[in-house]
């Protein structure tokens, strides 16, 4: 594996995101001298936090699968996840609504799910299910360790891996064909390949391999930290500090200053000079050869994954038929994902996110209250430069809130005390290329080794961390990518 060149000890990280922060404990736990500078007064980036009128909003995230990956970053400072979080296994993880008027709980316990995809759509379709779990399972297994958690060099280094093994699986056919072998019932087969959107792509033009974040989500098991995902961040950040990482909140970078290939410090908008060995940037990585990094940036153009529009609703009204987190179908299923991705118009017929975290943690709701987070997905200001600043953004919102009401979320307009509307402009402007929080989509030519790389070509010792770069994006592959940065400059 290629590391930084030079000396290593002293290493100033750009930027407090989960990507960030995991690369700082990881470097802590091996002994560096670790400075973060991070832009806002705190930390989380993209998990951040919007406290309005007694309600606290998450920012981004919510959904949180693979907890032990916290853990981990922890565990590299000597510090216990049970010490810094108090986490809930959501049960159900989702709750799916369709059009028709049913309704699928999932469950992460396998057993359980199997009984309640007999009772909703029979017998066979739960053998379906018992089979994607291993498949899905073993799918898992083998790219956790040969491919998502590693460092690559070069797309040689995916020989000797794997790889037969997935060709051999099927895992490079599509994923909507892939699942098609497995569910028979539309509301199966939604539930389980819905998730590919995370990863940029439709299911009916992801590949198969990405069965593997149905897996994480539907089976590896859903959590809630209490207070809500933000929290994440703030213990991350809390237990850097204490192992001696010194963060600078509040303070922008302007530029890497470099000499002779190399590197020399940080300069910052406030006229400082933090010198280094080694920086790593946690800032959208076409964002950070564009804005701190000298010329030339690289001439290869990303696809960027589709963005999303969040309302964040603040609301006297509590809705017993819902769960923490609720995927609303619409009837229309590819036609809204070739909207978004292919066509560049907001979906006609949408599919939203509805997450109800004050039903699980009531704190973050005043007594009696509740907090609503609707996630629309958009398409990003590549493919639709659509006019979000002139009211676009306040009239979507209404939409999605009047679908809402037809959906069953009776009163919900005349029930909100609190809204906040976030719009791929609103990503653009905390700077998100092409205005989307997802990064660069995991097309197979933007995934693996083709990913834009963590080590920056030229200067010898400026690593790569967050969702731009390998592996991907999401709260557990950010959190891997500090891992792998880490071990950049460790060896
Ligand atoms: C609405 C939304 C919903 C999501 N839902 C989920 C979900 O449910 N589950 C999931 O797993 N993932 C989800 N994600 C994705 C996940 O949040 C991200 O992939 C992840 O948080 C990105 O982390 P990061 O470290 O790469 O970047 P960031 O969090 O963006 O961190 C970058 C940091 O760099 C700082 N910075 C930037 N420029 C500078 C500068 N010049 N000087 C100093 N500091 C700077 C920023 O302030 C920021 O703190 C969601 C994201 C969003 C936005």
């Amino acid at each position: 594996m290629r590391t930084v060149s030079g000396p290593t000890d002293r290493v100033v990280i750009v930027g407090a995101g989960l990507g960030g922060l995991a690369t700082a404990l990881h470097l802590a736990g091996a002994g560096r001298q670790v400075t973060i500078v991070e832009r806002e007064a705190v930390p989380g980036g993209r998990a951040g936090r919007l406290s309005r009128d007694g309600y606290e909003f998450d920012t981004g995230p919510t959904v949180l699968t693979m907890p032990q990956l916290i853990a981990e970053a922890l565990d590299a400072v000597g510090e216990r996840i049970e010490d810094w979080l108090e986490l809930t296994q959501l049960e159900p993880a989702y709750r799916a609504h369709y059009p028709d008027g049913s309704a699928l709980d999932i469950h992460s316990d396998v057993n359980r799910m199997a009984a309640e995809i007999a009772g909703l759509c029979g017998p066979r379709e739960a053998d379906g299910y018992l089979r994607f779990v291993d498949y899905a399972g073993e799918l898992w297994r083998i790219q956790r360790d040969e491919f998502i958690g590693r460092n690559f060099d070069s797309p040689a280094d995916l020989l000797g891996t794997g790889l037969l093994r997935l060709v051999g699986m099927g895992a490079f056919r599509r994923l909507d064909t892939k699942i098609g072998q497995f569910f028979r019932d539309p509301r199966t087969r939604r539930i389980f390949s819905f998730q590919s959107l995370y990863a940029g792509v439709a299911p009916h033009q992801a590949l198969a391999v990405y069965a593997v974040i149905s897996y994480l989500d539907t089976v590896a098991g859903v959590y809630h930290p209490r207070g809500g995902m933000h929290a994440a961040p703030k213990a991350l950040a809390a237990a850097a500090e204490k192992h001696g990482v010194q963060i600078r909140y509040s303070t922008t970078v302007s530029q890497v200053e470099t000499r002779s290939g190399r590197a020399t410090a940080v300069l910052t908008t406030d006229g400082d000079r933090i010198p280094a060995d080694v920086v790593v940037l946690n800032p959208d990585l076409p964002v950070a050869y564009r804005d701190l990094l000298p010329p030339p940036a690289p001439r290869r153009r990303l696809r960027h994954s589709p963005s999303c529009v969040v309302v964040h609703l603040g609301s006297s009204q509590e809705y017993r038929k819902i769960a923490h987190h609720n995927i609303h179908f619409g009837r229309s299923w590819r036609g809204a994902f070739d909207e978004v991705i292919r066509d560049g118009a907001l979906m006609s017929d949408p599919s939203l996110l509805v997450t109800n975290p004050s039903r699980t943690d009531p704190d973050v709701a005043p007594t009696g209250k509740h907090t609503y987070y609707v996630l629309a997905p958009t398409p990003n200001l590549d493919l639709a430069p659509l006019d979000w600043r002139g009211g676009l953004g306040e009239r979507y919102a209404d939409q999605l809130v009047a679908t809402l009401e037809e959906r069953g979320y009776r009163g919900l307009a005349a029930s909100v005390e609190t809204r906040e509307v976030v719009t791929p402009a609103d990503w653009a402007d905390a700077g998100m290329a092409a205005g989307t929080p997802f990064a660069a989509a995991h097309t197979l030519a933007q995934t693996g080794p083709f990913r834009p790389g963590n080590l920056h070509p030229g200067l010898e010792n400026v690593v790569f961390v967050g969702s731009g770069t390998q592996p991907g994006v999401g709260v557990p592959m950010v959190l891997i990518s500090g891992r792998l940065a880490a071990q950049r400059v460790t060896g």
